[in-house]
């Protein structure tokens, strides 16, 4: 005979509002494994009491009321925390146990002899304890009785487990899974033309691994219950909420099929704010409340769970907290998330990456000071992917280390081939600025060794911005790289706001003028005019000054007048494949210098 039994919010555990929704499961097999622990241990009465507070019982035959109105006594809830075996074979010699009466028989019996043994799921997580009762104090507990409740435990935490399969609830929170959530929607959906559906992210997963690791489980499912007990509160009461992840809830929202309360949305998210007394200690989430309207049609093939998860996701990092599902946002970070992947083979394959390399001139006497290393990513089946692209995606995916590591082995090992090859040409590698820490100068040492080239032909190029973002300890490496003896150039230089006096601050061997400003100039005076101000400026504060950009004959001649020393740009030449540049070096056309 076996009920469950309803139990109040107690201090220990508060039990999330509106879970009355699964309330109807059983624990499968919990009466077998009841009947097993009764005989072995010749107990009366057996309880398999769970951390959420729900209670399933068997007597040995005597009625048990279909609900019990007490209050489950909090020495069961004590003991569905414990994580070890407890035994008192006499409680009267236990205080906890003063007015503990045998449960739910009749209420004189006190209980005088009690054993429990925590219950875990298979995947070793503590759920609650499987406790044997009698009314006759024992002098022992023999060893193989340990044994047999402890079997019994094993049994019936696989029972819960398979509730879980089967109901499709959360041994934790007790909510139901995905599965049912599914077939919840499908029901709405059923005479709707769409449904809203919501999704809440706890916290960032990677915050709430942490988080568990820090505390364990217990405060974590503690902390799952209290997210769902405050949503659940919010959600209107012929709503049910669903656990669709290990930190992640979703519910339909229903008969809200036209537009959204944003009011009721700000509402939840200041809610999910308030920080979570978790068993003490005080915790503020990041929560991230999606949306997204669905439509009967989008059921079949669609994956309506993911794409709100899209926007809890995305709603995270937002100000407001919550996000309604951006189809075009979407498809960027699926984009993304392809690409990054894509790029860390890459990275380790090496065979997609190259470098292409764009020469630089001297306008005195037009000869090819140096050659500017430019990343290119062939991909099998997207094509020529632009650094313009992957640069970026580099960075916010943490592969910028090994980009440039890549890069710098690659265009030192091109530059070493050429100078053996008798070419008096310099390298720029573009550099960012995760790169600009303390081990930079390291790695460019062990690499300048490793293809036995001197790191005076070297030159690292920083936007302007990186050298502008972090000044005393950036001028300190940046030093460091110059007694290397390798030179350093700031590119792109008019695109930040940082003024020259400041810039030259930074051991800094050269500027390099962004080609916005050189581009316009064949068309606009005012891009000239700029040109040649920060030109001599620059070159009067001792740069090296270098336009980039330089796509015409026409800006050409303009740039030979200023105070100039060198050009770089699609008139003289493209950015060519390594094997290109020798001949280029040999036959490239002659054009005017200042020397004539
Ligand atoms: P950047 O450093 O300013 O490089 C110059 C860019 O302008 C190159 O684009 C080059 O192909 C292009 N360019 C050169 N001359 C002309 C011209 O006359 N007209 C026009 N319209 N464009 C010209 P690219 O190769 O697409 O590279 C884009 C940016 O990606 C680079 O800008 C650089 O910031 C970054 N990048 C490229 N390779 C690397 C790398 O290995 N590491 C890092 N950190 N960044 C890289
Ligand atoms: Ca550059
Ligand atoms: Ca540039």
């Amino acid at each position: 005979m076996r009920t469950t039994t309803g139990i109040d919010p107690g201090p220990v555990m508060a039990r999330p509002a509106g879970a009355t929704a699964v309330d109807g499961f059983s624990v499968p097999g919990f009466d077998a494994v009841a009947r097993l622990a009764a005989r072995s241990l010749g107990v009366p009465l057996v309880s398999l009491v769970l951390n959420d507070g729900s209670a399933y019982w068997f007597t040995g035959g005597s009625g048990v009321p279909a609900h019990d109105p007490r209050p489950l006594h909090p020495l069961y809830l004590e003991m569905a925390h414990r994580l070890t075996a407890q035994v008192v074979l006499d409680t009267r010699h236990d205080e906890r146990f003063r007015d503990v009466v045998l449960h739910p028989e009749a209420a004189s019996a006190p209980v005088r002899f009690f054993a429990s043994e925590p219950v875990f799921t298979l995947t070793g997580q503590q759920i609650g304890a499987l406790c044997v009762m009698d009314a006759a104090p024992r002098e022992e507990l023999r060893e193989a009785e340990r044994a047999a409740l402890r079997d019994a435990a094993a049994l019936a935490g696989a029972g819960v487990v398979l509730r879980g399969y089967l109901g499709r609830t959360d041994p934790v929170t007790q909510l139901p899974h995905r599965n049912a959530f599914f077939e919840d929607l499908r029901a709405h959906l059923d005479g709707m033309p769409d449904v809203w559906v919501i999704a809440i992210d706890v916290a960032p997963v990677q915050r709430f691994n942490a988080f568990v690791r820090a505390m364990g489980h217990v405060y974590s499912d503690e902390l799952l219950r209290a997210v769902a007990g405050r949503t659940q509160g919010w959600l209107p009461p012929d709503a049910h909420l669903y656990q669709v992840g290990a930190a992640r809830f979703a519910a339909v929202l229903p008969g809200r099929h036209g537009q959204i309360d944003t009011a009721r949305l700000d509402e939840l998210v200041a809610q999910l704010r308030q920080p979570f007394d978790c068993l003490g200690i005080p915790l503020t989430l990041q929560p991230g409340v999606g949306l997204l309207k669905v439509a009967a049609a989008e059921l079949r093939g669609g994956d309506p769970l993911r794409l709100v998860m899209s926007a809890s996701h995305a709603a995270q990092q937002s100000v407001r907290g919550w996000a309604v599902y951006d189809r075009a946002q979407d498809e960027r970070h699926r984009q993304e998330f392809f690409l990054v992947t894509e790029l860390a083979a890459a990275l380790t394959e090496r065979t997609e990456l190259d470098l292409y390399y764009q020469p630089r001139v001297d306008l005195d006497d037009g000869r090819c000071t140096g050659l500017e290393a430019l990343a290119r990513w062939q991909h099998p089946t997207l094509g020529l992917i632009s650094p313009g692209h992957f640069i970026g995606l580099a960075e916010r995916a943490g592969l910028m280390r090994a980009l440039t590591q890549w890069a710098l082995d690659h265009g030192l090992a091109q530059l070493a081939a050429w100078r053996r090859a008798g070419h008096d040409v310099a390298l720029s590698l573009n550099v960012s600025s995760t790169d600009l820490g303390a081990d930079l100068v390291s790695r460019l040492r062990s690499a300048g060794e490793r293809h036995g080239v001197a790191l005076d032909a070297l030159e690292l190029e920083f936007t302007e911005g990186t050298l502008m973002e972090h000044s005393e300890t950036t001028r300190h490496h940046l030093e460091a790289i110059r007694q290397l003896g390798a030179g350093i150039a700031i590119d792109d230089f008019g695109t930040g706001y940082s003024n020259l006096a400041a810039l030259r601050q930074m051991p800094a061997t050269s500027l390099k003028i962004d080609q916005s400003f050189v581009r316009g100039m064949g068309a606009s005076e005012h891009d000239a005019a700029i040109v040649r101000s920060v030109a001599e400026l620059a070159h009067n504060l001792g740069f090296r000054v270098v336009v980039e950009g330089v796509e015409t004959a026409h800006i050409y001649r303009n740039v030979l007048e200023m105070a100039c020393d060198e050009a770089q740009g699609f008139h003289i030449a493209r950015p060519l494949p390594a094997a290109e540049v020798p001949r280029w070096l040999a036959e490239r056309p002659v054009l005017p210098t200042r020397r004539g």
